[in-house]
């Protein structure tokens, strides 16, 4: 087992851990980073049959009432009816501020059940679980929590920091391979933003990563993990430098909720980084090249890197009401090399992006 501390100062601050069997150690890792007499398992009804089980059981053994609440799997779930349905779950239950919930899943577990936390008696403890690998090297770190509306993905949450992360590799053994491309995206995201060595390393351990063989897994989930929670330690509440994890989302979030949540999470900011790379070369701030390496490397662990055939205004319309734009105005945070944000970091992390310049991208072909 490998562990990661998380950089967020007092408090907030949590251990991140990565292994293989972690599951099975779940109530010996919970006594040491977060006892509770009381522990409330919040999974999807993918995740539920496989591992939410086992875990409870686990836990009902050691002695800890333990309830497990689930829900139907996918994005299109993660909405307010779900998390007020969870939630009085726990208010029967009569969970109180000592209670405890794992979200045990994929990252729409992890920003649910997070959000639940946060919300419920103005916050109880949580520990994260992750399953999926998206959720692992990304979304498990870094508290931030809510649930999408019509209108947009994420409009209502909150910041609220798990009290430890439990990354079980052997969890990735189920997860089917859109949904592993899918976490590739971000690891790939982490290497564009922070670290042109790890870039290349997953260039070259493609297919080690393909064959998802063990220690290949685990050095590029910790690696991803360390640039996350580097970022996040710095800009916990997303003031400034977080706002570069941002890489490839305004595009992404545009394409994810017009197509429905048919577009899965990570295809959608694969999408978004080849095309906003592109932007950022036409713009000046890229150098040539950049945007061919990144489109390179997502083709390879499968990532299909066609827009979806949503009409360009439509797109553009709901990146102006993602909640990262300014007064209706875009801004992106883009790279201006494999590993470097140097540019966004001397124009204030992201910079505002004119609709022409977008829509030119958009509708020329790469
Ligand atoms: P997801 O939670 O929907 O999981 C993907 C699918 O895989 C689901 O069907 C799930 O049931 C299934 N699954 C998960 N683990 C499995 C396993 N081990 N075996 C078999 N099936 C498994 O989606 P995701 O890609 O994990 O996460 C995407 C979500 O994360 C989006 O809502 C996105 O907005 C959010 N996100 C949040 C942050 C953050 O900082 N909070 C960061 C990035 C993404």
């Amino acid at each position: 087992m490998v562990s990661v501390r998380s950089g967020v100062g007092g408090e907030a601050s949590y251990d991140i851990l990565i292994g293989r069997g972690l599951l099975a150690e779940l109530p010996a890792l919970l006594a040491t980073h977060c006892p509770s007499s009381t522990y409330v398992v919040i999974s999807d009804s993918h995740v539920a049959p496989r591992y939410g089980e086992s875990v409870v059981a686990g836990l009902r053994q050691a002695g800890h009432t333990t309830l497990l609440l689930t829900f139907p799997a996918g994005e299109w779930n993660k909405t307010r009816e779900t998390w007020s349905a969870l939630s009085d779950r726990l208010v029967d239950a009569h969970v109180d501020r000592g209670g405890v919930v794992i979200a045990l899943g994929g990252g729409v577990v992890g920003d649910l059940a997070g959000f639940v936390a946060a919300t419920y008696l103005r916050g109880i403890r949580y520990v994260q679980v992750p399953t999926s690998l998206l959720a692992m090297l990304d979304s498990s770190i870094g508290g931030k929590t809510g649930v999408d509306l019509p209108q947009g993905k994420n409009l209502l949450g909150a910041f609220h920091q798990p009290r430890v992360v439990v990354a079980d590799l052997e969890t990735l053994r189920t997860l089917p391979a859109p949904q592993f491309a899918a976490g590739m995206a971000e690891a790939i995201k982490h290497g564009v933003i922070a670290d042109a060595e790890y870039f290349a390393g997953l260039e070259r351990d493609h297919g080690r990563l393909v064959e998802r063989d063990a220690g290949a897994l685990e050095q590029m989930v910790k690696r991803s993990v360390e640039i996350k929670a580097e970022v996040v330690a710095m800009d916990e509440r997303e003031a400034g430098r977080r706002a570069i994890l941002n890489f490839g989302h305004t595009i992404g979030h545009a394409i994810e909720s017009t197509s429905g949540y048919g577009v899965l999470h990570g295809e959608a900011v694969a999408i978004g980084m080849a095309f906003e790379a592109r932007l950022a070369e036409r713009a000046g701030i890229a150098e040539a090249g950049t945007a061919k390496r990144i489109a390179q490397v997502l083709t390879r662990f499968s990532l299909s890197l066609e827009l979806p055939d949503t009409p360009v205004d439509v797109l553009i319309d709901a990146m102006r009401h993602d909640k990262k734009a300014q007064d209706g105005e875009l801004r992106l945070a883009l790279p201006n090399r494999i590993g470097s944000m140097e540019i966004a970091a001397q124009r204030g992390w992201s910079v505002p992006v004119a609709e022409s310049l977008m829509r030119e991208i958009l509708t020329s072909p790469p």
